[in-house]
């Protein structure tokens, strides 16, 4: 088990912003999981794990614990048949990688969220989604490191708590409990139907695209995501930056009366966070460095911000026009290290 100190978490980190973590180590076996948290238990640090830092933000004070990056590596078709398959990936694995694979074997249910970045362990953290798609449908159970009992089990999709952008591995008593080892999905041999969600329907009726299934589904979903989302190799960010609002139906009534833009899914009243980001003028603007982009207001670009500081102003300037507008307060997505 190779020990780094005092590694830059912007280098870590998609949105190449932070100070040094203390230490930093490379899970690459499974059995180093237990011995990297012997270590920082022995130093009496805390423990934080990181994938590939798409949806991860450093701090300026950096992070005085121990960083675990989830390096495993393996994926293993558990079952498969006309009609299903079962498939386990290490959490080390690259998300889209994972995606492939099952797009390639013909099977449905991931291909609306390819070119995702980041890795298969991280996807249940948050619940990943995108284009109609969430890991909740198709999940059945992670293989965990428990920090707190010291051994590996199995936690089940019904005990996830998945939710939007939530799960018990971010949220309440257990978050940051478990070291996500593997995690299993189950898809099934089965083409999407359109109409698909906007931008990919109109991407679909542009290209008079009549190929619904999941290698194709990948297909123009890569190219869409292409033509509007900052490749991470090329330009920092982290993704969505604030969660979408979500309104209760009397809420919803006096959204609309109000002319802001609702959707219904699941039962649920949604509203848009670019949308209302865009209508608060800050499209395409630079704050602190910080670009909002004029392509998916939802993302911030970090074109030359110095610091988190300059990330910190950027937030709570975007924060109270939005609230100024519409009284909505934005709820940031990505998590921060601390
Ligand atoms: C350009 C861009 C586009 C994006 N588009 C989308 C999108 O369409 N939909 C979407 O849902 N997200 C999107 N994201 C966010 C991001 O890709 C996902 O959240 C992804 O799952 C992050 O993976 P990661 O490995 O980088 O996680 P990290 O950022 O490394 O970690 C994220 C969280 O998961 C925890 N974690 C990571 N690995 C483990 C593990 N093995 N065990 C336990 N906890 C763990 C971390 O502690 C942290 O809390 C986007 C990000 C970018 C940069």
């Amino acid at each position: 088990m190779k020990i780094r100190e005092n590694v830059p978490i912007s280098t870590l980190t998609t949105m190449r912003l932070g100070g040094d973590a203390r230490f930093v180590i490379d899970i690459e076996k499974v059995d180093d999981i237990s011995e990297a948290y012997e270590f920082a238990q022995d130093k009496n640090l805390p423990v934080y794990v990181l994938g590939e830092g798409a949806n991860t933000i450093g701090r300026d004070e950096g992070f005085t614990g121990v960083i675990l990056v989830n390096k495993l590596k393996g994926i293993e078709v558990l079952s498969e048949d006309s009609s299903a398959l079962v498939i386990k990936g290490m959490g080390g694995e690259i998300w889209d990688d994972f995606v492939e694979l099952a797009c390639k074997k013909g099977y449905s249910g991931i291909e609306a969220m390819s070119a995702i970045p980041g890795t298969l362990g991280a996807a249940p953290v948050q619940n990943i989604g995108a284009y109609g798609q969430e890991m909740s449908q198709t999940i059945v159970e992670v293989e965990a490191f428990d920090s707190l009992l010291n051994e590996i089990r199995t936690i089940k999709k019904e005990e996830m708590g998945l939710s939007y952008r939530k799960s018990i591995f971010n949220s309440g008593k257990d978050a940051e409990r478990y070291f996500i080892v593997s995690v299993t999905v189950k898809l099934e041999r089965k083409e999407l139907k359109p109409p698909f969600y906007t931008s990919l329907q109109r991407y679909i009726e542009e290209h008079n695209e009549t190929d619904f299934s999941p290698n194709n589904i990948r297909k123009m979903v890569t190219a869409v995501r292409a033509g509007k989302l900052p490749d991470p190799k090329i330009e920092a960010s982290a993704g969505s930056f604030f969660k979408n609002v979500y309104l209760s139906d009397e809420e919803a009534e006096e959204a609309k009366k109000n002319g802001i833009l609702v959707w219904r899914e699941d039962g649920k009243n949604i509203v848009n966070s670019g949308w209302l980001i865009e209508e608060a003028g800050l499209k395409g603007k630079t704050l602190h460095g910080m670009r909002v982009s004029d392509k998916a207001s939802l993302i911030l670009i970090n074109d030359a911000a110095k610091s988190y500081a300059d990330l910190a102003a950027a937030r709570a300037e975007i924060i109270k026009a939005v609230k100024d507008k519409f009284g909505y307060t934005l709820e940031q997505e990505p998590v921060e290290i601390a």
